[in-house]
């Protein structure tokens, strides 16, 4: 450990020995025991697939991920990388650092640069705050806080302290073999690494709720596929693009791209329309949705099937309602806007990017067969003894047949 300064450091010191960073930690993830080696690989994974740019190297280290570029490219990389970081599942935060020798000097000239990055890019306020991991490292937090941070005002005289709400923090970490220093840090998306915990598949209508619920579900780490019910002619080419751009706009948040399935509704719709009375309409029609994405579900290897009511939305998900559609199929059925008031998904919508697609003012298939008053607290042996009417598993084929994927 070297405490003598060099002299003729003029106080941006030396980069060579630093070597650049973005470190990034983990939410959830640091907590499954058992668990832990392979949610962290696969979060790596994950990481260099949605991260837009060259990943240089991505390693664990003092229970982090470091993600090391060299220094000319840095800013550049920062500004790609952040927008991408803040959107992969799993991730607690992330900023940009510096590793440096267990040194003062090192350290000093570290925090200066990051200083004057900072200052550069508009920071007039600071605060300095070291963790000493390494107790063997021989001067207290404290008084590097004031060493350091008296460093930075000789180096940076735009800079004052504030200790409250500073527009610049700095962390000093002290290691047994290096030192971090890291500024810029920012929040991550938390939740899982998708991948982590099986597979889903999503019914998405093109409504503001559905895409909410297969987005909470990818970030308790499924792999989420989605499947749509269209009715050509009734529903046309926009109320398509629609759901493809809700896709689009998902997969931004994925490793990989989240596919499409695409399923023809009319017929099955046409026959219910004939053959139930009109109460019923929404529930049978449902049912269909759930038997269907349940054969899917069963071919394709998906856990379990997503949808986005809650109870109470529409008058038409009560719990008789929702029990009467969940025994169409013996898939497990995960309804993760469960808890949430509608404001709450509203503005969820808006900050993953839905919200604007979801509010095109092209009607999915079931807007156009809605009965003017459906039933509320549906009997479901009732509901079967309609069914009867119809030819299920002729419709469910001829359905299936025509899918299409994207
Ligand atoms: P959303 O905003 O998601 O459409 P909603 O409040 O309008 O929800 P419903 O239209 O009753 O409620 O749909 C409830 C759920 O049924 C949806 O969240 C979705 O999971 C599924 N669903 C409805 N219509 C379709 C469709 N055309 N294709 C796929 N899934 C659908
Ligand atoms: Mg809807």
């Amino acid at each position: 450990m070297n405490l003598r300064r060099n002299s003729s450091d003029p106080g941006g010191g030396e980069v060579g020995s630093a070597r650049h960073l973005i470190l990034i930690a983990f939410d959830e993830v640091a907590l499954k025991r058992g668990q832990r080696s392979r949610f962290i690989e696969q979060l790596r994974r994950n990481i260099l697939d949605q991260i837009d740019c060259e990943p240089g190297r991505l390693a664990l280290r003092h229970g982090r991920l470091e993600l090391e570029f060299r220094p000319e490219s840095e800013d550049e990389l920062w500004r790609r990388c952040s927008s991408s970081l803040g959107r992969v599942f799993g991730i607690k935060w992330f900023g940009r650092a510096e590793a440096v020798p267990v040194d003062l000097d090192a350290l000093e000239a570290a925090v200066v640069r990051r200083a004057i990055a900072a200052v550069e890019s508009g920071a007039r306020t600071f605060k300095l705050e070291h963790s000493r991991k390494n107790k063997a490292f021989p001067i207290e937090s404290q008084e590097l806080n004031r060493r350091v941070g008296a460093r930075v005002l000789q180096a940076a005289p735009e800079l004052s302290v504030d200790v409250h709400q500073p527009e610049l923090l700095i962390v000093v970490e002290i290691r047994r073999d290096q030192v971090t220093v890291f500024a810029d840090r920012q929040p991550g998306a938390d939740g899982l690494p998708i991948g982590t915990t099986g597979s889903a598949l999503a019914l998405l209508s093109g409504g503001i709720y559905s895409p909410v619920a297969a987005w909470y579900s990818m970030k308790r780490g499924l792999r989420v596929e989605c499947v749509h019910f269209h009715s050509p002619p009734y529903t046309g080419l926009k109320a398509e693009e629609k759901v493809r751009d809700l896709v689009h706009a998902l997969n931004h948040w994925t490793p990989e791209p989240v596919r499409l399935l695409l399923v023809p509704f009319s017929r099955i719709q046409e026959e219910i329309a004939e053959r139930i009375p009109a109460e019923y309409w929404t529930i049978v029609q449902r049912r269909f949705m759930q038997r269907i994405a349940g054969r899917l579900a069963e071919q394709c290897g998906f856990d379990a099937l997503v949808v986005g009511d809650s109870i109470g939305q529409v008058a038409s998900q009560t719990l008789s309602n929702m029990a009467a559609i969940d025994a169409a199929s013996p898939h497990l059925v995960l309804r993760p806007l469960l808890g949430f008031n509608k404001a709450d998904i509203i503005a969820r919508a808006r900050t993953i990017g839905t919200y604007e697609i979801s509010i095109r003012p092209f009607e999915d298939c079931c807007v156009l067969f809605a009965p003017r008053k459906p039933a509320i607290q549906c009997d479901l042996k009732v509901v079967e003894a309609h069914e009867r009417e119809l030819n299920q598993d002729g419709l469910i084929d001829e359905a299936l047949e025509s899918l299409t994927s994207s």
